[in-house]
């Protein structure tokens, strides 16, 4: 899954996701993406999460929504994705995923766990954008 999240010049934050689902999936399946609060969920007044990974096990436990709530709640972003992930853990130890968490400031972080790290990219379009304004690779050790 591709997940986006984009603050527009009006400041409306977007968030969302462009999947291939599951390898071997079941006709008719659904997964987490295209489900608000799973997949993806935005909310002007506070940021915007999107997650991927084992969407049969995230659709059940809405990790964006968990990740936007707990930014209400005041955590930084890397926090509030950590929270949609262990959340899932507590009751998936086998769980594989990752959460990115994006503040309505656009302030950003992000949360993983079955893997060693998991790889986004920033990008800040601004018409004066500056060197450090450009598209850049980072990565999240995961936890
Ligand atoms: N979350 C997607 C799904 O289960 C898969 C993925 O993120 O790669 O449909």
């Amino acid at each position: 899954t591709i997940g986006m999240i984009a603050i527009d010049a009006e400041s409306n934050i977007h968030a969302g996701t462009s999947t291939n689902g599951a390898l071997h999936k079941i006709a008719g399946r659904v997964g987490d993406s295209p489900i608000p609060g799973a997949g993806a969920y935005a909310d002007n007044e506070v940021g915007a999460a999107v997650a991927t990974g084992d969407g049969d096990v995230m659709m059940r436990f809405l990790p964006s929504l968990l990740a936007v709530e707990a930014m209400r709640g005041g955590k930084p972003p890397a926090e509030a994705a950590e929270v949609g992930i262990r959340r899932i853990l507590k009751h998936h130890k086998d769980f594989v995923g990752a959460v990115i968490a994006v503040d309505r400031l656009g302030n950003y972080g992000a949360a993983c766990y079955g893997m060693q790290e998991f790889p986004f990219v920033v990008s800040s379009p601004a018409k004066n954008r500056t060197a450090k304004d450009r598209p850049r690779h980072k990565k999240v050790q995961c936890i």
